[in-house]
């Protein structure tokens, strides 16, 4: 039997979400001190960590304040930078002019007033997101979201970061390691030995002979080797909702060393899919993510280097990297006495950048509700689940949502993408509902909700929804006017205050930021 009282977590993998997982409990349940929990990370020397995942939440912050690490060293190892939210180009129509934003900052007066509805009355000749919100217009001057004053993790406009993966997994490892007492085993894990209740009792290492636990995170990566291989765990497949299985990515460099480093993540809408562009202090990632279904890989390559041409990329675009993936996620997520969070856990194309995000989610629910005892892990892992379950539905929903009002007609994937039984049953009863209506929080009741009304608000009226007439309740118009009022005069104040990306992080590259 496993021993009753929960003193050993195993976290299997090396990958951002091994180090995450692994940072937030050793952090919070001081596994540097004699009383606290023991937390080992076992990572293979022979399978590489996915090495992708560039874009965070705002969420990211306060992980990283919680694992303690300085943010003027995050931003300088990593080669980070600010990310402020999405531009979405050419989702709507297809056209040059068709873009919107989905900014990190809520609308001005949000909750307040109803913004909607006094839009469509009044103002739709400007985009929602730029009429409610600040943001976008400081993401259209290259603006940070900070001064160099502004201590580290606070901000004045809200902010998450672009970062080099490989560089963020070496950056946790060391503070794990040297900060937070986090035991390190690298090593290939070969098999598992269980108890005879099936709980896993150790891992079988190809060097270090068996490494016994009490609770086994899996942090694998997409072969989820203690959920998905040894215990069987289903996948549910998404491929049917959302099409994509396929990036390519590349890394080039900018044209000079002065190039504005851009305050969002754009993803431009392709014949197939779409690429990102992401900015980083020294270099631009970029991705085709496509549907393998509606094209080819040497089609998609091209379009790729299309888009690299068109947009101050080199000359000679090295090599893609190809990156294949199935979309969905698991039944169940905790297991016995095994969790799995990361790409072991599922994974969704990378639109809105919810991968990392849902990493945080897991780990930090992980810390919160730690089971004291092997008794008590039941209970803890059923919430975990229906908590998840609900999650990956909701980020399932939401992605697609960018698909489905869709206007292109310019490919077969486009019109796939918004035949109805490709539209999950919960997306279309909202739908239904927004016919009259906008999105409002009873929508999403849950606590700590993936993605917060507002969100759904900025895609669904981006991508140019509009609610029929129809609705007897009145909204109060001049509430709503004076805060696009408010909006208008922060953007006015804020974008002569705010420095540009490049110029606060070479400022904190040499000075860092003050600490509070
Ligand atoms: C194309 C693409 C773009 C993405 N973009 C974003 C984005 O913008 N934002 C975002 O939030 N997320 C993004 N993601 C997702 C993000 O990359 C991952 O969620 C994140 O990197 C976490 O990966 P991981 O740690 O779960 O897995 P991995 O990085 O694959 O790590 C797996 C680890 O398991 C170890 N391992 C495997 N087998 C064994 C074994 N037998 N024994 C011991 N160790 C083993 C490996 O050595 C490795 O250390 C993207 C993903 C893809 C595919």
């Amino acid at each position: 039997m496993a021993s009753s009282t929960i003193r050993h977590v195993v976290v299997v993998g090396g990958g951002s979400a091994g180090w995450l997982t692994a940072g937030l409990i050793a952090a919070e349940h001081r596994a540097n001190s004699p009383d606290g929990l023991r937390v080992t990370l076992v990572e293979s020397p022979d399978v590489a960590t996915i090495g992708v995942g560039e874009g965070t939440w705002p969420s990211m912050r306060d992980t990283l304040r919680r694992i303690g690490v300085s943010e003027s060293d995050f931003l300088r190892e990593c080669d980070a930078a600010f990310k402020q939210g999405s531009l979405f180009a050419r989702w709507s129509s297809g056209q040059d002019n068709d873009y919107y934003f989905h900014p990190f900052s809520l609308p001005q007066g949000y909750g307040e007033a109803n913004l909607v509805e006094r839009w469509q009355e009044a103002h739709t000749g400007v985009p929602f997101a730029d009429l409610a919100s600040y943001q976008p217009h400081l993401c259209m001057a290259g603006r940070a979201p900070k001064q160099a004053a502004t201590p580290e993790f606070a901000a004045v406009a809200n902010y998450g970061y672009h970062l080099d993966a490989g560089k963020f997994g070496q950056f946790l490892k060391k503070h794990c390691l040297e900060r937070l007492g986090v035991h390190y085993v690298p090593d290939h894990v070969l098999g598992i030995e269980s108890h005879e209740d099936g709980d896993i009792a150790a891992l079988r290492t190809r060097h270090h002979g068996l490494l016994k636990g009490d609770l086994f995170v899996d942090c694998t990566g997409m072969r989820a080797l203690l959920l998905g291989q040894h215990y069987g765990v289903p996948f549910l497949s998404q491929q049917h909702v959302l099409f994509n299985d396929t990036a390519l990515a590349v890394q080039v460099p900018y044209a000079s060393d002065d190039t504005p480093i851009a305050s969002q993540t754009t993803s431009t809408a392709q014949r197939a899919g779409w690429i990102w562009d992401i900015g980083l202090p020294t270099r631009r990632g970029v991705g085709h993510v496509y549907s393998s279904a509606h094209t080819s890989d040497e089609q998609a390559e091209r379009d790729l280097r299309a888009y690299l041409a068109a947009s101050g990329g080199p000359q000679d675009c090295p090599t893609p990297r190809k990156i294949s993936f199935q979309p969905g996620y698991r039944e169940h997520f905790w297991h016995r006495n095994c969790v799995a969070v990361g790409l072991s856990s599922g994974f969704i194309e990378p639109l809105e950048a919810s991968a990392l995000a849902m990493v945080e989610l897991s780990a930090a629910m992980i810390v919160d509700e730690m089971p004291v005892t092997r008794d008590h892990m039941d209970a803890v892992a059923h919430r975990f689940n229906d908590t998840f379950r609900y999650r990956w539905e909701r980020v399932i929903d939401f992605l697609k949502l960018h698909y489905v009002l869709s206007r292109r007609e310019d490919s077969a994937y486009w019109l796939d993408n918004r035949t109805p039984k490709s539209i999950p049953e919960r997306l279309q009863e909202l739908l239904s509902l927004w016919r009259y209506r906008a999105p409002m929080r009873g929508d999403f009741p849950r606590i700590e909700e993936v993605f917060p009304t507002a969100s759904w608000q900025y895609v669904l009226y981006g991508m140019g929804w509009r609610n029929e007439a129809g609705a007897t309740r009145r909204g109060d118009g001049l509430l709503a006017d004076s805060y696009f009022r408010e909006a208008a005069d922060l953007t006015r104040r804020m974008l002569p205050a705010l420095p540009a990306n490049r110029e606060l992080l070479a400022h904190i590259r040499s000075h860092g930021l003050p600490r509070h």
